[in-house]
């Protein structure tokens, strides 16, 4: 997603929950994904290129981060690791055909945005569920506004390009994308609150 969208919806689903201080810093990690060294070589970062398992693999590895962390003095590197799970967690809506899959299961209206289940375990099993393949160099022409509409005559259905819910530009899909997103970033929040300690989560949330 773009990275405002990140920010917006991490703000939205954690504000609550956090310091001030805390969020800023779960935020800057989470953007921090975006980065260029964020980009290259790191698919689990953003559920590219079919990398299903290991973004699922890879929000579980920041989840036991945070856990870790806690265990240990300083907190900092625990709301590190969250804003990287987050991250990685949103994009997993942005970026694979889930939504899609989630609005199939409907026939006539479909529900609102809103009503979408994020974490529906048959379809993050489903072996339907894939993600936008990147093709090079017209998945990087993609990113630049005046070759976009160039790049999208050639590009594959399967293609990063084709596929991506990053904007609300991408249609009606996005709206989806960015609900699941936000209800997913909250989801993410319950499960820690749930497994950690009531001093670790006093510790994690700062308030
Ligand atoms: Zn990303």
């Amino acid at each position: 997603m773009l990275i405002p969208i990140h920010e917006e919806m991490t703000r939205e689903a954690l504000g609550p929950h956090f310091s001030a201080g805390a969020l800023e810093i779960i935020i800057a990690a989470n953007r921090k994904q975006d980065a260029l060294s964020g980009q290259i070589g790191h698919d689990e970062f953003h559920f590219d290129n079919n990398a299903i398992e290991k973004g699922l693999r890879y929000i579980n590895e920041q989840r036991g981060f945070v856990l870790a962390s806690l265990l240990s003095p300083g907190v900092l590197s625990a709301w590190i690791a969250f804003g990287r799970l987050t991250h990685t967690a949103q994009d997993f809506y942005a970026h694979t055909n889930y939504v899609s899959l989630w609005l199939d299961q409907f026939n006539g209206t479909p529900p609102t945005p809103v009503e979408i289940d994020p974490v529906q375990k048959s379809l993050i099993q489903s072996p339907s569920l894939h993600s936008g393949k990147i093709y090079f160099p017209l998945d990087v022409l993609y990113f630049i506004p005046f070759m976009r509409n160039l790049a999208l005559k050639f590009l594959p259905e399967d293609s990063h390009g084709k596929m991506n819910l990053d904007s609300p530009k991408q249609g009606p899909y996005f709206e989806y994308a960015r609900a699941a997103a936000l209800k997913r970033t909250q989801y993410e929040f319950e499960l820690l609150k749930k497994i950690l300690t009531p001093e670790m989560f006093a510790k994690f949330t700062d308030l």
